[in-house]
């Protein structure tokens, strides 16, 4: 494993022809970010793996301040991938100083769900991934299904800015309890931690639901069940079909439910195919 803080070295340290995979992360790394960066080392010659906490994504700049940072721990997991190159910058080393998001538009389904909740959210994304995209150039690219709409974000924006790099969607990773894998699971206090075993008990429920019941009847009842729980504030329970939700998806016929709570002061989001 080696790490490069500036893109234009780590550029010179890969030799050329070699088959490059790409997973984005904003660090803090847990199992979940572990099972995309094996996927990716399974299916490249050499895997870079950025840990970047992207300005330009948090459009609640108080969640940017808090968001957990532990770069040395986080280099230490990564010491056992022999094939990996860890990327560090600093925001000098990808934007610009006072350089904003740029804007795109992807269609309806980047403003519904993660897109009406936090807004300029997608434009910050895009704006850092087609950044990676371009200066690494990678075969292939490794996104976490847990963070869905961002997934099918990137394959739109591959899709519309003719960039030759494969999006790979891979499966959410769950602790035992079935707590969806984050970064942000560390803010919590234990209460809170009890609290957020809720979130795939609902989930669960939607699915036991479907297709029994029709969609907004589903949507009822987690609402309601989501009111007798203390210290949880629902902000979204959607239930979509992949092929009316976006372009990118329009051959996909799956449903899935989504979900978005806080739990405390800390935002947590889920998703499950019903
Ligand atoms: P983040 O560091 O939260 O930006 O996540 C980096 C990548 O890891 C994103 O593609 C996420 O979707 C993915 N990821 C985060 N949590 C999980 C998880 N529990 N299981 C699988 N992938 C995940």
């Amino acid at each position: 494993m080696r790490a490069y803080s500036s893109h234009k070295e780590l550029l010179k340290s890969i030799e050329q022809g070699l088959c490059v995979g790409l997973v984005p992360t904003m660090g803090s790394l847990h199992e979940g970010h572990m099972s995309l960066i094996e996927k990716a080392c399974s299916e490249n010659d050499k895997v870079i793996v950025s840990i970047y906490v992207n300005p330009t994504q948090f459009n609640d700049k108080a969640d940017l301040k808090k968001y957990p940072r532990n770069i040395n721990e986080d280099l230490k997991k990564l010491d056992r991938f022999k094939n990996i190159i860890v990327y560090t910058p600093k925001n000098n080393d990808l934007y610009k100083k006072n350089e904003n998001s740029k804007q795109y538009d992807f269609g309806d389904f980047t403003s519904l769900m993660e897109g009406k909740f936090r807004p300029g959210h997608f434009n910050g994304v895009a704006t850092i991934i087609e950044k990676l995209f371009k200066i690494f150039t990678p075969n292939n690219a490794y996104f976490g299904e847990k963070d869905f709409q961002q997934l099918l974000l990137i394959k739109t924006l591959t899709e519309q800015l003719d960039i030759n790099t494969k999006v790979v969607g891979c499966k959410t990773i769950r602790e035992a309890d079935g707590l969806a894998m984050s970064s942000r699971n560390k803010l919590m206090s234990n209460n809170e931690r009890e609290v957020a075993k809720e979130i795939i008990k609902l989930l669960l429920r939607a699915k036991e639901m479907y297709p029994e019941f029709e969609f907004y009847q589903i949507r009822k009842e987690i609402e309601n069940r989501s009111k007798s729980i203390n210290n949880f504030k629902l902000e979204y329970f959607e239930i979509m079909n992949l092929a009316k939700f976006s372009n990118i998806s329009k051959k996909n016929h799956e449903t899935r439910a989504f979900i978005a709570c806080k739990i405390g002061k800390i935002r947590l989001i889920d998703n499950i195919k019903l």
